[in-house]
């Protein structure tokens, strides 16, 4: 199966990611996670992407794309994959159709308030990327990787003045995204404004739904 999660920052898709990769078994590729690596090895990618991402803005397509083509032309992507964070333009959706054709999008939906609230309580371990929140997904020991034992930090885009700028982009550039698909008929919806934590959120399961039809048709 080849899946894109889709959804506002902060929706969540990372957390739900990762726990639908181990339950299939496919490989969770971020664009976001793949900028972040190369600005960790201080690539020459590493340092353009950064520039924008700071501020919040998006990468421009042609490197994104190409990045993402190098990531999905390796051996484990050959039987499906979930993808989280792209297509986040038309162009990139056009521009995927030329590397593969996705089987489906989980269409993430959430209230603004929601949202801000995830987004500015995220926490990410600085080692293995393992994704928390301050108060809905709380490390067991504060700033801690659960498993990892590595520290924890905040995104500098995840402080207020990017994350404005972040949601403007979402509605401006990302979320015609979502017409592109509906017109080919892929576009599942999940609602995600229960917090993962809560006992009665259903965000796994529903997603789960969606997938196991597909595997089924
Ligand atoms: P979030 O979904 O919470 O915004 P990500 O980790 O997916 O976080 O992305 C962080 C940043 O990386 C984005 O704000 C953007 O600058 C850049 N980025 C990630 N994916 C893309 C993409 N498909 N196109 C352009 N820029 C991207």
């Amino acid at each position: 199966m080849k899946i894109a999660l889709f959804g506002s920052p902060g929706v969540g898709k990372g957390t739900y990611a990762a726990k639908l990769e181990a339950i299939y078994h496919m490989p969770h590729i971020a664009t976001g996670d793949l900028f972040r690596a190369e600005i960790k090895q201080q690539t020459e990618l590493g340092k353009k992407a950064k520039e924008y991402i700071d501020k919040g803005a998006l990468v421009p397509d042609e490197i994104t794309t190409g990045m993402l083509k190098n990531r999905l032309d390796k051996e484990d992507c050959q039987n499906g994959f979930l993808l989280d964070g792209f297509p986040r333009t038309v162009k990139q959706a056009e521009a995927l159709e030329g590397i593969t054709t996705l089987d489906a999008i989980i269409n993430y939906f959430a209230d603004d308030e929601v949202i801000i609230q995830r987004l500015s309580g995220r926490r990410l371990c600085k080692k293995d990327g393992s994704i928390y929140h301050i108060t809905n997904v709380p490390p067991k020991q504060e700033n801690i990787c659960d498993k990892c034992s590595g520290e924890l930090y905040q995104r500098d885009d995840d402080k207020p003045e990017a994350i404005k700028e972040r949601l403007e982009v979402y509605s401006t550039q990302t979320k015609p995204v979502l017409e592109y698909y509906q017109t080919k008929g892929i576009v599942h919806r999940v609602d995600a404004n229960t917090s993962i934590s809560e006992p009665n959120n259903h965000i796994i399961e529903d997603t789960q739904k969606i997938l196991d039809n597909l595997k089924e048709e």
